[in-house]
């Protein structure tokens, strides 16, 4: 009995010692949790919001329940952040992630146009999501990657197109070579082929070319060695140079204008321009028309150089895009005419880099009117103009901005 009641008395006392014990522990977690800080709801960490306003990238700082807390302008311009919510989910999901694990998380999203456009004129982000503090906040950071991915796309285009451009005379060449071997008994047959490898080669040549001028004027570059230009001997070059095409189709070649104009610029460059303007006028126009080449000043500080045809005219939807690099209005037609695809690009970019531009006016059936307008040297206001757009057109002469 005594051995029972002892037993029983040391039971109670352990129970009274685990209940303080336990008492004591939570009163203590208690006290400390009174003492540490509380973050006040609203308000960041000091400090934090002067460390984000320096970052490059788009920054939003959401709370325990997920109302954003401070955003920075670019985040709430490119459609992250709409009041006090993040508007993205996949975002807020991630947001909730890094909150309960304390894990940093990164993502690539594409945020779509807000209203009308195709899903291709969104913007694409590089999203990094992690815990700031121990209070549940946590920090969204959202790099703009949209320029990159439309330079890499652009780019990707252009290797195929070119790929694909390349392959075409490649191809022709290598089956008319296996066919001249097979005819080596009939010589008017080798005769006949060794003619279209001619063509082919010829094509090859021209797209080789074209793509070599259009890397040196498409770059950042500024232009070496610009001197001052005579127009007439731009003119009078660049209309020899498809004379030959003009009198196979009778078409009649005339220069009219002003004499006497100058610019300040790469003479064979320009040259290079203004003979794909006229070889174009000759290939797009029927037989026995006109085509002329004319200069003429403007604006004061401005001149600008006209090639008119009468030929079959660009259809209007297409005029905007007759400046892209291997963009045909017909494919086959230009093919037939030994079209590279990159005439009108390499004018583009030859007037841009001398400070320029080129317009077209069109209309189907009746012909079109190239003009390229360049400033004038031989004015104080042109010189400076000449130096400072070709300057700008250098810094901004970016892939990322033409379609591909
Ligand atoms: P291409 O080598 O095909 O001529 P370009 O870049 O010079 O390439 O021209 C692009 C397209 O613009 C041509 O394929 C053609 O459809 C159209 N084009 C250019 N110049 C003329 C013109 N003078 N008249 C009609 N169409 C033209």
């Amino acid at each position: 009995m005594e051995v029972e009641i002892i037993a029983l008395l040391t039971g109670l006392a352990g129970l009274a010692i685990g209940l303080t014990t336990g008492l004591a522990v939570r009163v203590s977690e208690r006290s400390q949790r009174a003492a540490a800080p509380a973050t006040p709801v609203g308000v960041l960490p000091p400090g934090v919001a002067s460390v984000l306003s320096v970052l490059r990238s788009s920054a939003v700082v959401v709370d325990v329940e997920d109302r954003v807390l401070r955003a920075s302008s670019a985040a709430r311009a490119y459609g992250l952040v709409s009041g006090d919510r993040l508007v993205v989910d996949e975002v807020l999901a991630m947001a909730r992630l890094v909150r309960r694990d304390g894990e940093i998380r990164e993502t690539e999203i594409q945020v779509g146009p807000t209203s009308g456009r195709s899903r291709a004129d969104g913007r694409w982000f590089a999203v990094r999501v992690t815990p700031l503090g121990s209070h549940g906040l946590v920090l969204v950071l959202a790099e703009d990657l949209t320029d990159m991915h439309r330079t890499e796309a652009i780019r990707r285009d252009f290797v195929a197109n070119v790929s694909h451009e390349l392959k075409t005379p490649v191809g022709a060449l290598s089956l008319l070579a296996e066919t001249v071997e097979n005819a080596a008994d009939d010589p008017e047959a080798v005769r006949r082929f060794a003619g279209r490898m001619q063509y082919e080669s010829v094509r090859l040549t021209n797209l080789v070319q074209d793509l070599m001028t259009l890397s040196r004027v498409q770059g950042d570059e500024p232009l070496p060695d610009l001197r001052a230009v005579s127009l007439d001997e731009v003119v009078a070059e660049a209309m020899e140079r498809c004379q030959f095409k003009a009198s196979a189709k009778e078409i009649d070649l005339t220069a009219g204008g002003e004499d006497g104009l100058r610019v300040h610029g790469d003479q064979e460059l320009l040259v290079s321009a203004l003979r794909n303007l006229v070889d174009n006028a000759v290939a797009y126009s029927p037989e026995n028309t006109r085509v002329v080449v004319s200069a003429r000043r403007c604006d004061d500080d401005q001149v600008e150089v006209n090639v008119t045809d009468q030929g079959i005219g660009i259809p209007d939807g297409e005029v905007e895009r007759i400046f892209e690099r291997f963009y045909r209005v017909d494919p086959a037609r230009s093919r037939q005419t030994g079209g590279t695809g990159l005439g009108l690009a390499i004018v583009k970019h030859v007037t841009g880099k001398h400070g320029g531009d080129v317009t077209v006016w069109s209309k189907e059936g009746h012909g079109s009117t190239f003009t390229i307008r360049l400033p004038l040297l031989d004015t104080a206001a042109g010189a400076t103009a000449a130096r400072n757009n070709a300057d700008a057109e250098n810094h901004t002469d970016n892939p990322a901005q033409e379609a591909p």
